[in-house]
């Protein structure tokens, strides 16, 4: 979105074309408002100044968790990953984005009728970009606190599909981390082990090796935390998946979420517990480097992470 644009005059995709915000408004009875029968994504673009480039990171991995949700709640995307993800290329070119962006591609159950079920009902597809402002504001390490509110369970709801009825779990215990004078919420499993944040997965180090709940845990299965794992193995760290317990957190020498508003983020205290020395962990920094350049373009190993939006564009318009 250029300076001075309004929200209205937003280029977005919604019923299989390219569209105006305005012109692309749902109606009060559509049944993904009502019983929250949608699926989302939330995809990051890394804007380099330099070289005047917008990097799309792992869009198609998205839209391919996309596609696993949407085939756990019985819908269907209208595309491939492959296409959709060039099709957030050209909507993000169509906007002239020249900032961070956050893209958030959803697929939801649009009948405007009363009637709670899923089969039967037809299905919307729509992709909304906007310029990303810090998800944590100025935060260089984030403060949080155990939520009352437990993670929710995978025999209850698909924890690991992203399903936007699913949301207000995570809306209930941000909202009480926030009220607690927290800035984040760590969630635990019904079993009493510990899951992921708000909108994050969590990692821990412990006598140097990195360990995170493996995805029984009803942890959404992130995009970034998979790209921390890459990059922390490839730096020689070892990774365990298992369960954490609540008081190993607490003793743990290093705390960092993952997510792709989040990035990674280091964890300064946990229930007013400093973690380490409250400064940002050495293992922690390693791969935030790292991960810092690869969104960016910038580490050749993980070129592949990411699209560049106007290199291809501007040789194709000569
Ligand atoms: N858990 C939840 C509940 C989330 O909403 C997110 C954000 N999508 C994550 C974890 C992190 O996933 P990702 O790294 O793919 O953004």
């Amino acid at each position: 979105m250029r300076s001075g644009m309004q929200l209205d005059d937003l280029i977005v995709y919604a019923r299989g074309d390219f569209r105006r915000y305005a012109d692309a408004k749902v109606g009060l009875l559509t049944h993904g408002l009502q019983y929250g029968t949608g699926c989302f994504e939330g995809v990051r673009g890394f804007w380099e100044q330099d070289e005047r480039e917008l990097y799309i990171l792992h869009a198609r991995d998205h839209f391919r968790r996309l596609h696993d949700s949407a085939k756990i709640l019985m819908m269907k995307l209208p595309k491939s990953a492959d296409a959709l993800a060039e099709i957030t290329l050209e909507l993000c070119a169509r906007n002239k984005f020249e900032s961070e962006v956050y893209i958030r591609p959803f697929v939801y159950k649009a009948d405007e009728a009363i009637g709670v079920r899923l089969e039967g009902v037809k299905d919307e597809f729509a992709i909304v970009a906007i310029p990303f402002v810090g998800y944590f504001g100025e935060a260089k390490g984030l403060r949080c606190g155990l939520s009352s509110w437990r993670r929710i369970e995978d025999t209850v709801a698909p924890a690991r599909a992203k399903v936007t009825g699913i949301y207000i779990n995570s809306a209930l215990a941000k909202s009480e981390a926030i009220a607690n004078g927290f800035d984040e919420a760590i969630m635990l499993s019904h079993d009493g082990h510990v899951s992921e944040g708000s909108a994050e997965n969590i990692f821990i180090v412990k006598n140097g090796d990195l360990i995170t709940p493996d995805p029984t845990q009803n942890i959404l299965e992130g995009v970034t935390r998979r790209c921390a794992m890459t990059i922390a193995r490839d730096l020689g760290f070892t990774i365990v998946e298992r369960p954490i317990d609540r008081s190993e957190l607490y003793t743990a020498s290093e705390v960092f979420l993952t997510g792709s508003a989040a990035g990674i983020m280091p964890v300064e205290s946990i229930d007013r517990r400093t973690v380490g020395d409250g400064k940002t962990g050495t293992i922690t920094k390693a791969i935030m480097d790292v991960y810092e350049r690869a969104v960016r373009g910038k580490e050749p190993r993980y070129r592949d992470w990411v699209t560049p939006v106007y290199a291809n564009r501007r040789v194709a318009a000569g």
